[in-house]
């Protein structure tokens, strides 16, 4: 049986592979519900645009999900990502402490906070994954294209980029 049967059709695949987060954030310079501190079971999807090996893979999954587990994942599982013009963020500096020192679970503990430069919306959130997947997947494998990101912040509330 052949499976390919149209070898001249553009062997360009599109792939994604999605994880999830468990993260809490709040929003400044914003009145509405998501200006309290809150957090969202995050779910994360990037396509992969590239060509086909000869081998009959575009990317392997296994290489997108590390992607995501290092740049994604390990950065934003179970952490509060704040901005930093969050008030909270200039009361530890205040005090003369770093934000993650005031909010870890025990003094000298592990801390999970995040300080970003933007605001932490699902848009800024999609951005800042597209970059850094972008540039992980592409030195990975130079015959990826594009990368597109969809960051869903709940089951219907998403931002793609
Ligand atoms: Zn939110």
């Amino acid at each position: 049986m052949k499976l390919l049967q149209v070898p001249e059709l553009d062997h360009t695949i599109v792939v994604s592979k999605t994880i999830t987060t468990e993260t809490a954030h709040r929003l400044t310079n914003y009145a509405g519900k998501c200006a309290h501190i809150h957090g969202h079971s995050w779910q994360w999807t990037v396509k992969v645009r590239c060509g086909l090996m000869s081998n009959g893979l575009a990317i392997d999954f296994g290489d997108i999900k590390q992607v995501l587990n290092s740049r994604i994942h390990d950065l934003f599982d179970h952490a509060i990502v704040l901005h930093e013009l969050d008030p909270l963020v200039g009361y530890a500096s205040d005090l003369g402490m770093e934000i993650g020192a005031m909010l870890a679970p025990i003094p000298g503990g592990e801390t999970r906070v995040v300080v970003v430069d933007a605001n932490p919306t699902s848009e800024n959130m999609a951005l800042y994954a597209k970059k850094v997947l972008w540039e992980d997947l592409r030195t990975r494998n130079p015959s990826v294209a594009s990368v597109k990101v969809i960051v869903n912040e709940t089951c219907t509330s998403a931002a793609e980029v």
